[in-house]
């Protein structure tokens, strides 16, 4: 272990350090309070030799701020000092030390206490693996070891979260195996698990962009996030996961639709998620994977948004903006924007069937976004309904 000796004492510092090397770990040295913070924040240590009598911060001040540093971080803090009051004793306690030993300290006590502290350091250590495990069996499915369900709808949520500020495009796969009870039936529940789990692992392969989200979603269905997606590269990656998967040749007498394994994917898109809530945008992927069940299986099919007007609307107001988005909602694809300018720019570049425009907004205000609207021959067409 690396333990940190923080003493102002020449004598006492030689002398610890001496015992600390004899018991076979690594002294580090700190003359005082300030040096010993230093050491800490470039430096990992395992543990702390503190002097509570020390010109500048004294050991229980300079305790107080290390445990700050650490956070959650444990480690143990011997304090050593000259004074036996009871009250000294509980105020180091107090600052956050773990024990206190009392000068002159012999080389057996010193010795005798490391080995104490260092048996509770292997019991935390054992403490955060068994912690991190738990943690990665809570989030994965035990059959195929992606993400489980739970994990995926809070992680999607947060992403959502993100990608509806900076209103990029998100795309979600919903992948379902082909006459899945019938290999079941055919071959034993236990080839049914191999067989997904062979599955998963060529999702795993597909699926290997940084932020892709791909989890086990129920019995034979798997649920992919991709982030910043556009539709070409969502249909493009979920063909190569369908192709995959026949690929692996999985034998399946029993289907009615293929001689082997097959899986049927329905996708869906957000140009803006600011249109969409991600559960709806499942449920389109949803429609879009019964779609490709209808059609015979084996294929992709995204979910056709072409009958959807496009509107979008401008309002400083976020609440105004999030009731008339969720009126709008599935009705049409959705764009907003609290902002003027954007205004300008969105209706050039996406020039949407129509625009709701707030006619008080901050700086330059409704009837003049309107105006100039009128003036730009790329939007001038576009018919505007001013909301007040
Ligand atoms: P379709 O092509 O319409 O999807 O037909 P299907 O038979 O796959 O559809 P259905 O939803 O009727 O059946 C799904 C089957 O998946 C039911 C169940 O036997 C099987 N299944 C679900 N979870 C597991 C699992 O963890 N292990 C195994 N071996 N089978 C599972
Ligand atoms: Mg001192
Ligand atoms: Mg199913
Ligand atoms: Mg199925």
């Amino acid at each position: 272990m690396k333990i940190l000796v923080v003493e102002d004492s020449p004598t006492l510092r030689h002398a610890t350090s001496t015992y600390i090397r004899k018991a076979g770990h690594e002294p580090i040295i700190a003359t005082c309070g300030e040096e010993a913070l230093q050491v800490v924040d470039g430096n990992p240590v395992d543990m702390i030799i503190m002097d509570v009598e020390m010109p500048g911060l004294d050991g229980f001040e300079t305790t107080r701020l290390i445990r700050e540093w650490l956070g959650d971080h444990w480690i143990p803090i011997i304090f050593v000092t000259a004074h036996s009051h009871e009250d000294s004793l509980l105020k180091g306690i107090e600052a956050g030390g773990d024990d206190y030993l009392i000068k002159p300290v012999s080389s057996v006590i010193l010795t005798a206490k490391i080995g104490a502290m260092e048996r509770i350091v292997t019991m935390r250590d054992q403490l955060h693996e068994a912690n991190k495990e738990l943690k990665r069996l809570s989030e994965k499915d035990g059959l195929t070891n992606l993400y489980n369900r739970r994990t995926f709808d809070t992680r999607a949520r947060d992403y959502w979260k993100m990608a509806t500020r900076t209103q990029e495009p998100v795309a979600i796969l919903v992948l379902d195996v082909d006459h899945f009870k019938l290999y079941n039936d055919e071959y034993g529940h236990q080839a049914g698990d191999e067989c997904l789990r062979l599955i998963a692992t060529a999702l795993r392969h597909c699926l290997n962009r940084p932020g892709d989200i791909v989890a086990r979603y129920g019995g034979e269905e798997f649920i992919a996030l991709l982030p910043n997606t556009p539709e070409k590269g969502a249909m493009h990656v979920a063909e190569h996961i369908r192709k995959t998967i026949e690929a692996l040749h999985i034998k399946h007498r029993a289907s009615k639709s293929s001689d082997r394994v097959t899986v049927s994917i329905g996708v869906s898109l957000s140009a803006f998620t600011t249109g969409t809530s991600l559960s709806n945008q499942i449920q389109l992927a949803d429609k879009a994977l019964y779609k490709s069940k209808r059609a015979g299986r084996n294929r992709v099919t995204l979910h056709n948004y072409a009958p959807n007007t496009s509107v979008l609307v401008v309002d400083d107001d976020a609440t105004s903006l999030a009731v008339i988005s969720k009126v709008l909602k599935g009705h049409c694809a959705l764009v907003s924007t609290q902002n003027g300018e954007d205004c300008l720019r969105l209706a050039r570049e996406i020039q949407p069937d129509v625009i709701l425009l707030d006619v008080y907004l901050p700086g330059v205000n409704g009837y003049e976004i309107c105006q100039l609207l009128k003036d730009d021959d790329i939007t001038a067409d576009i018919p505007v309904i001013l909301i007040s």
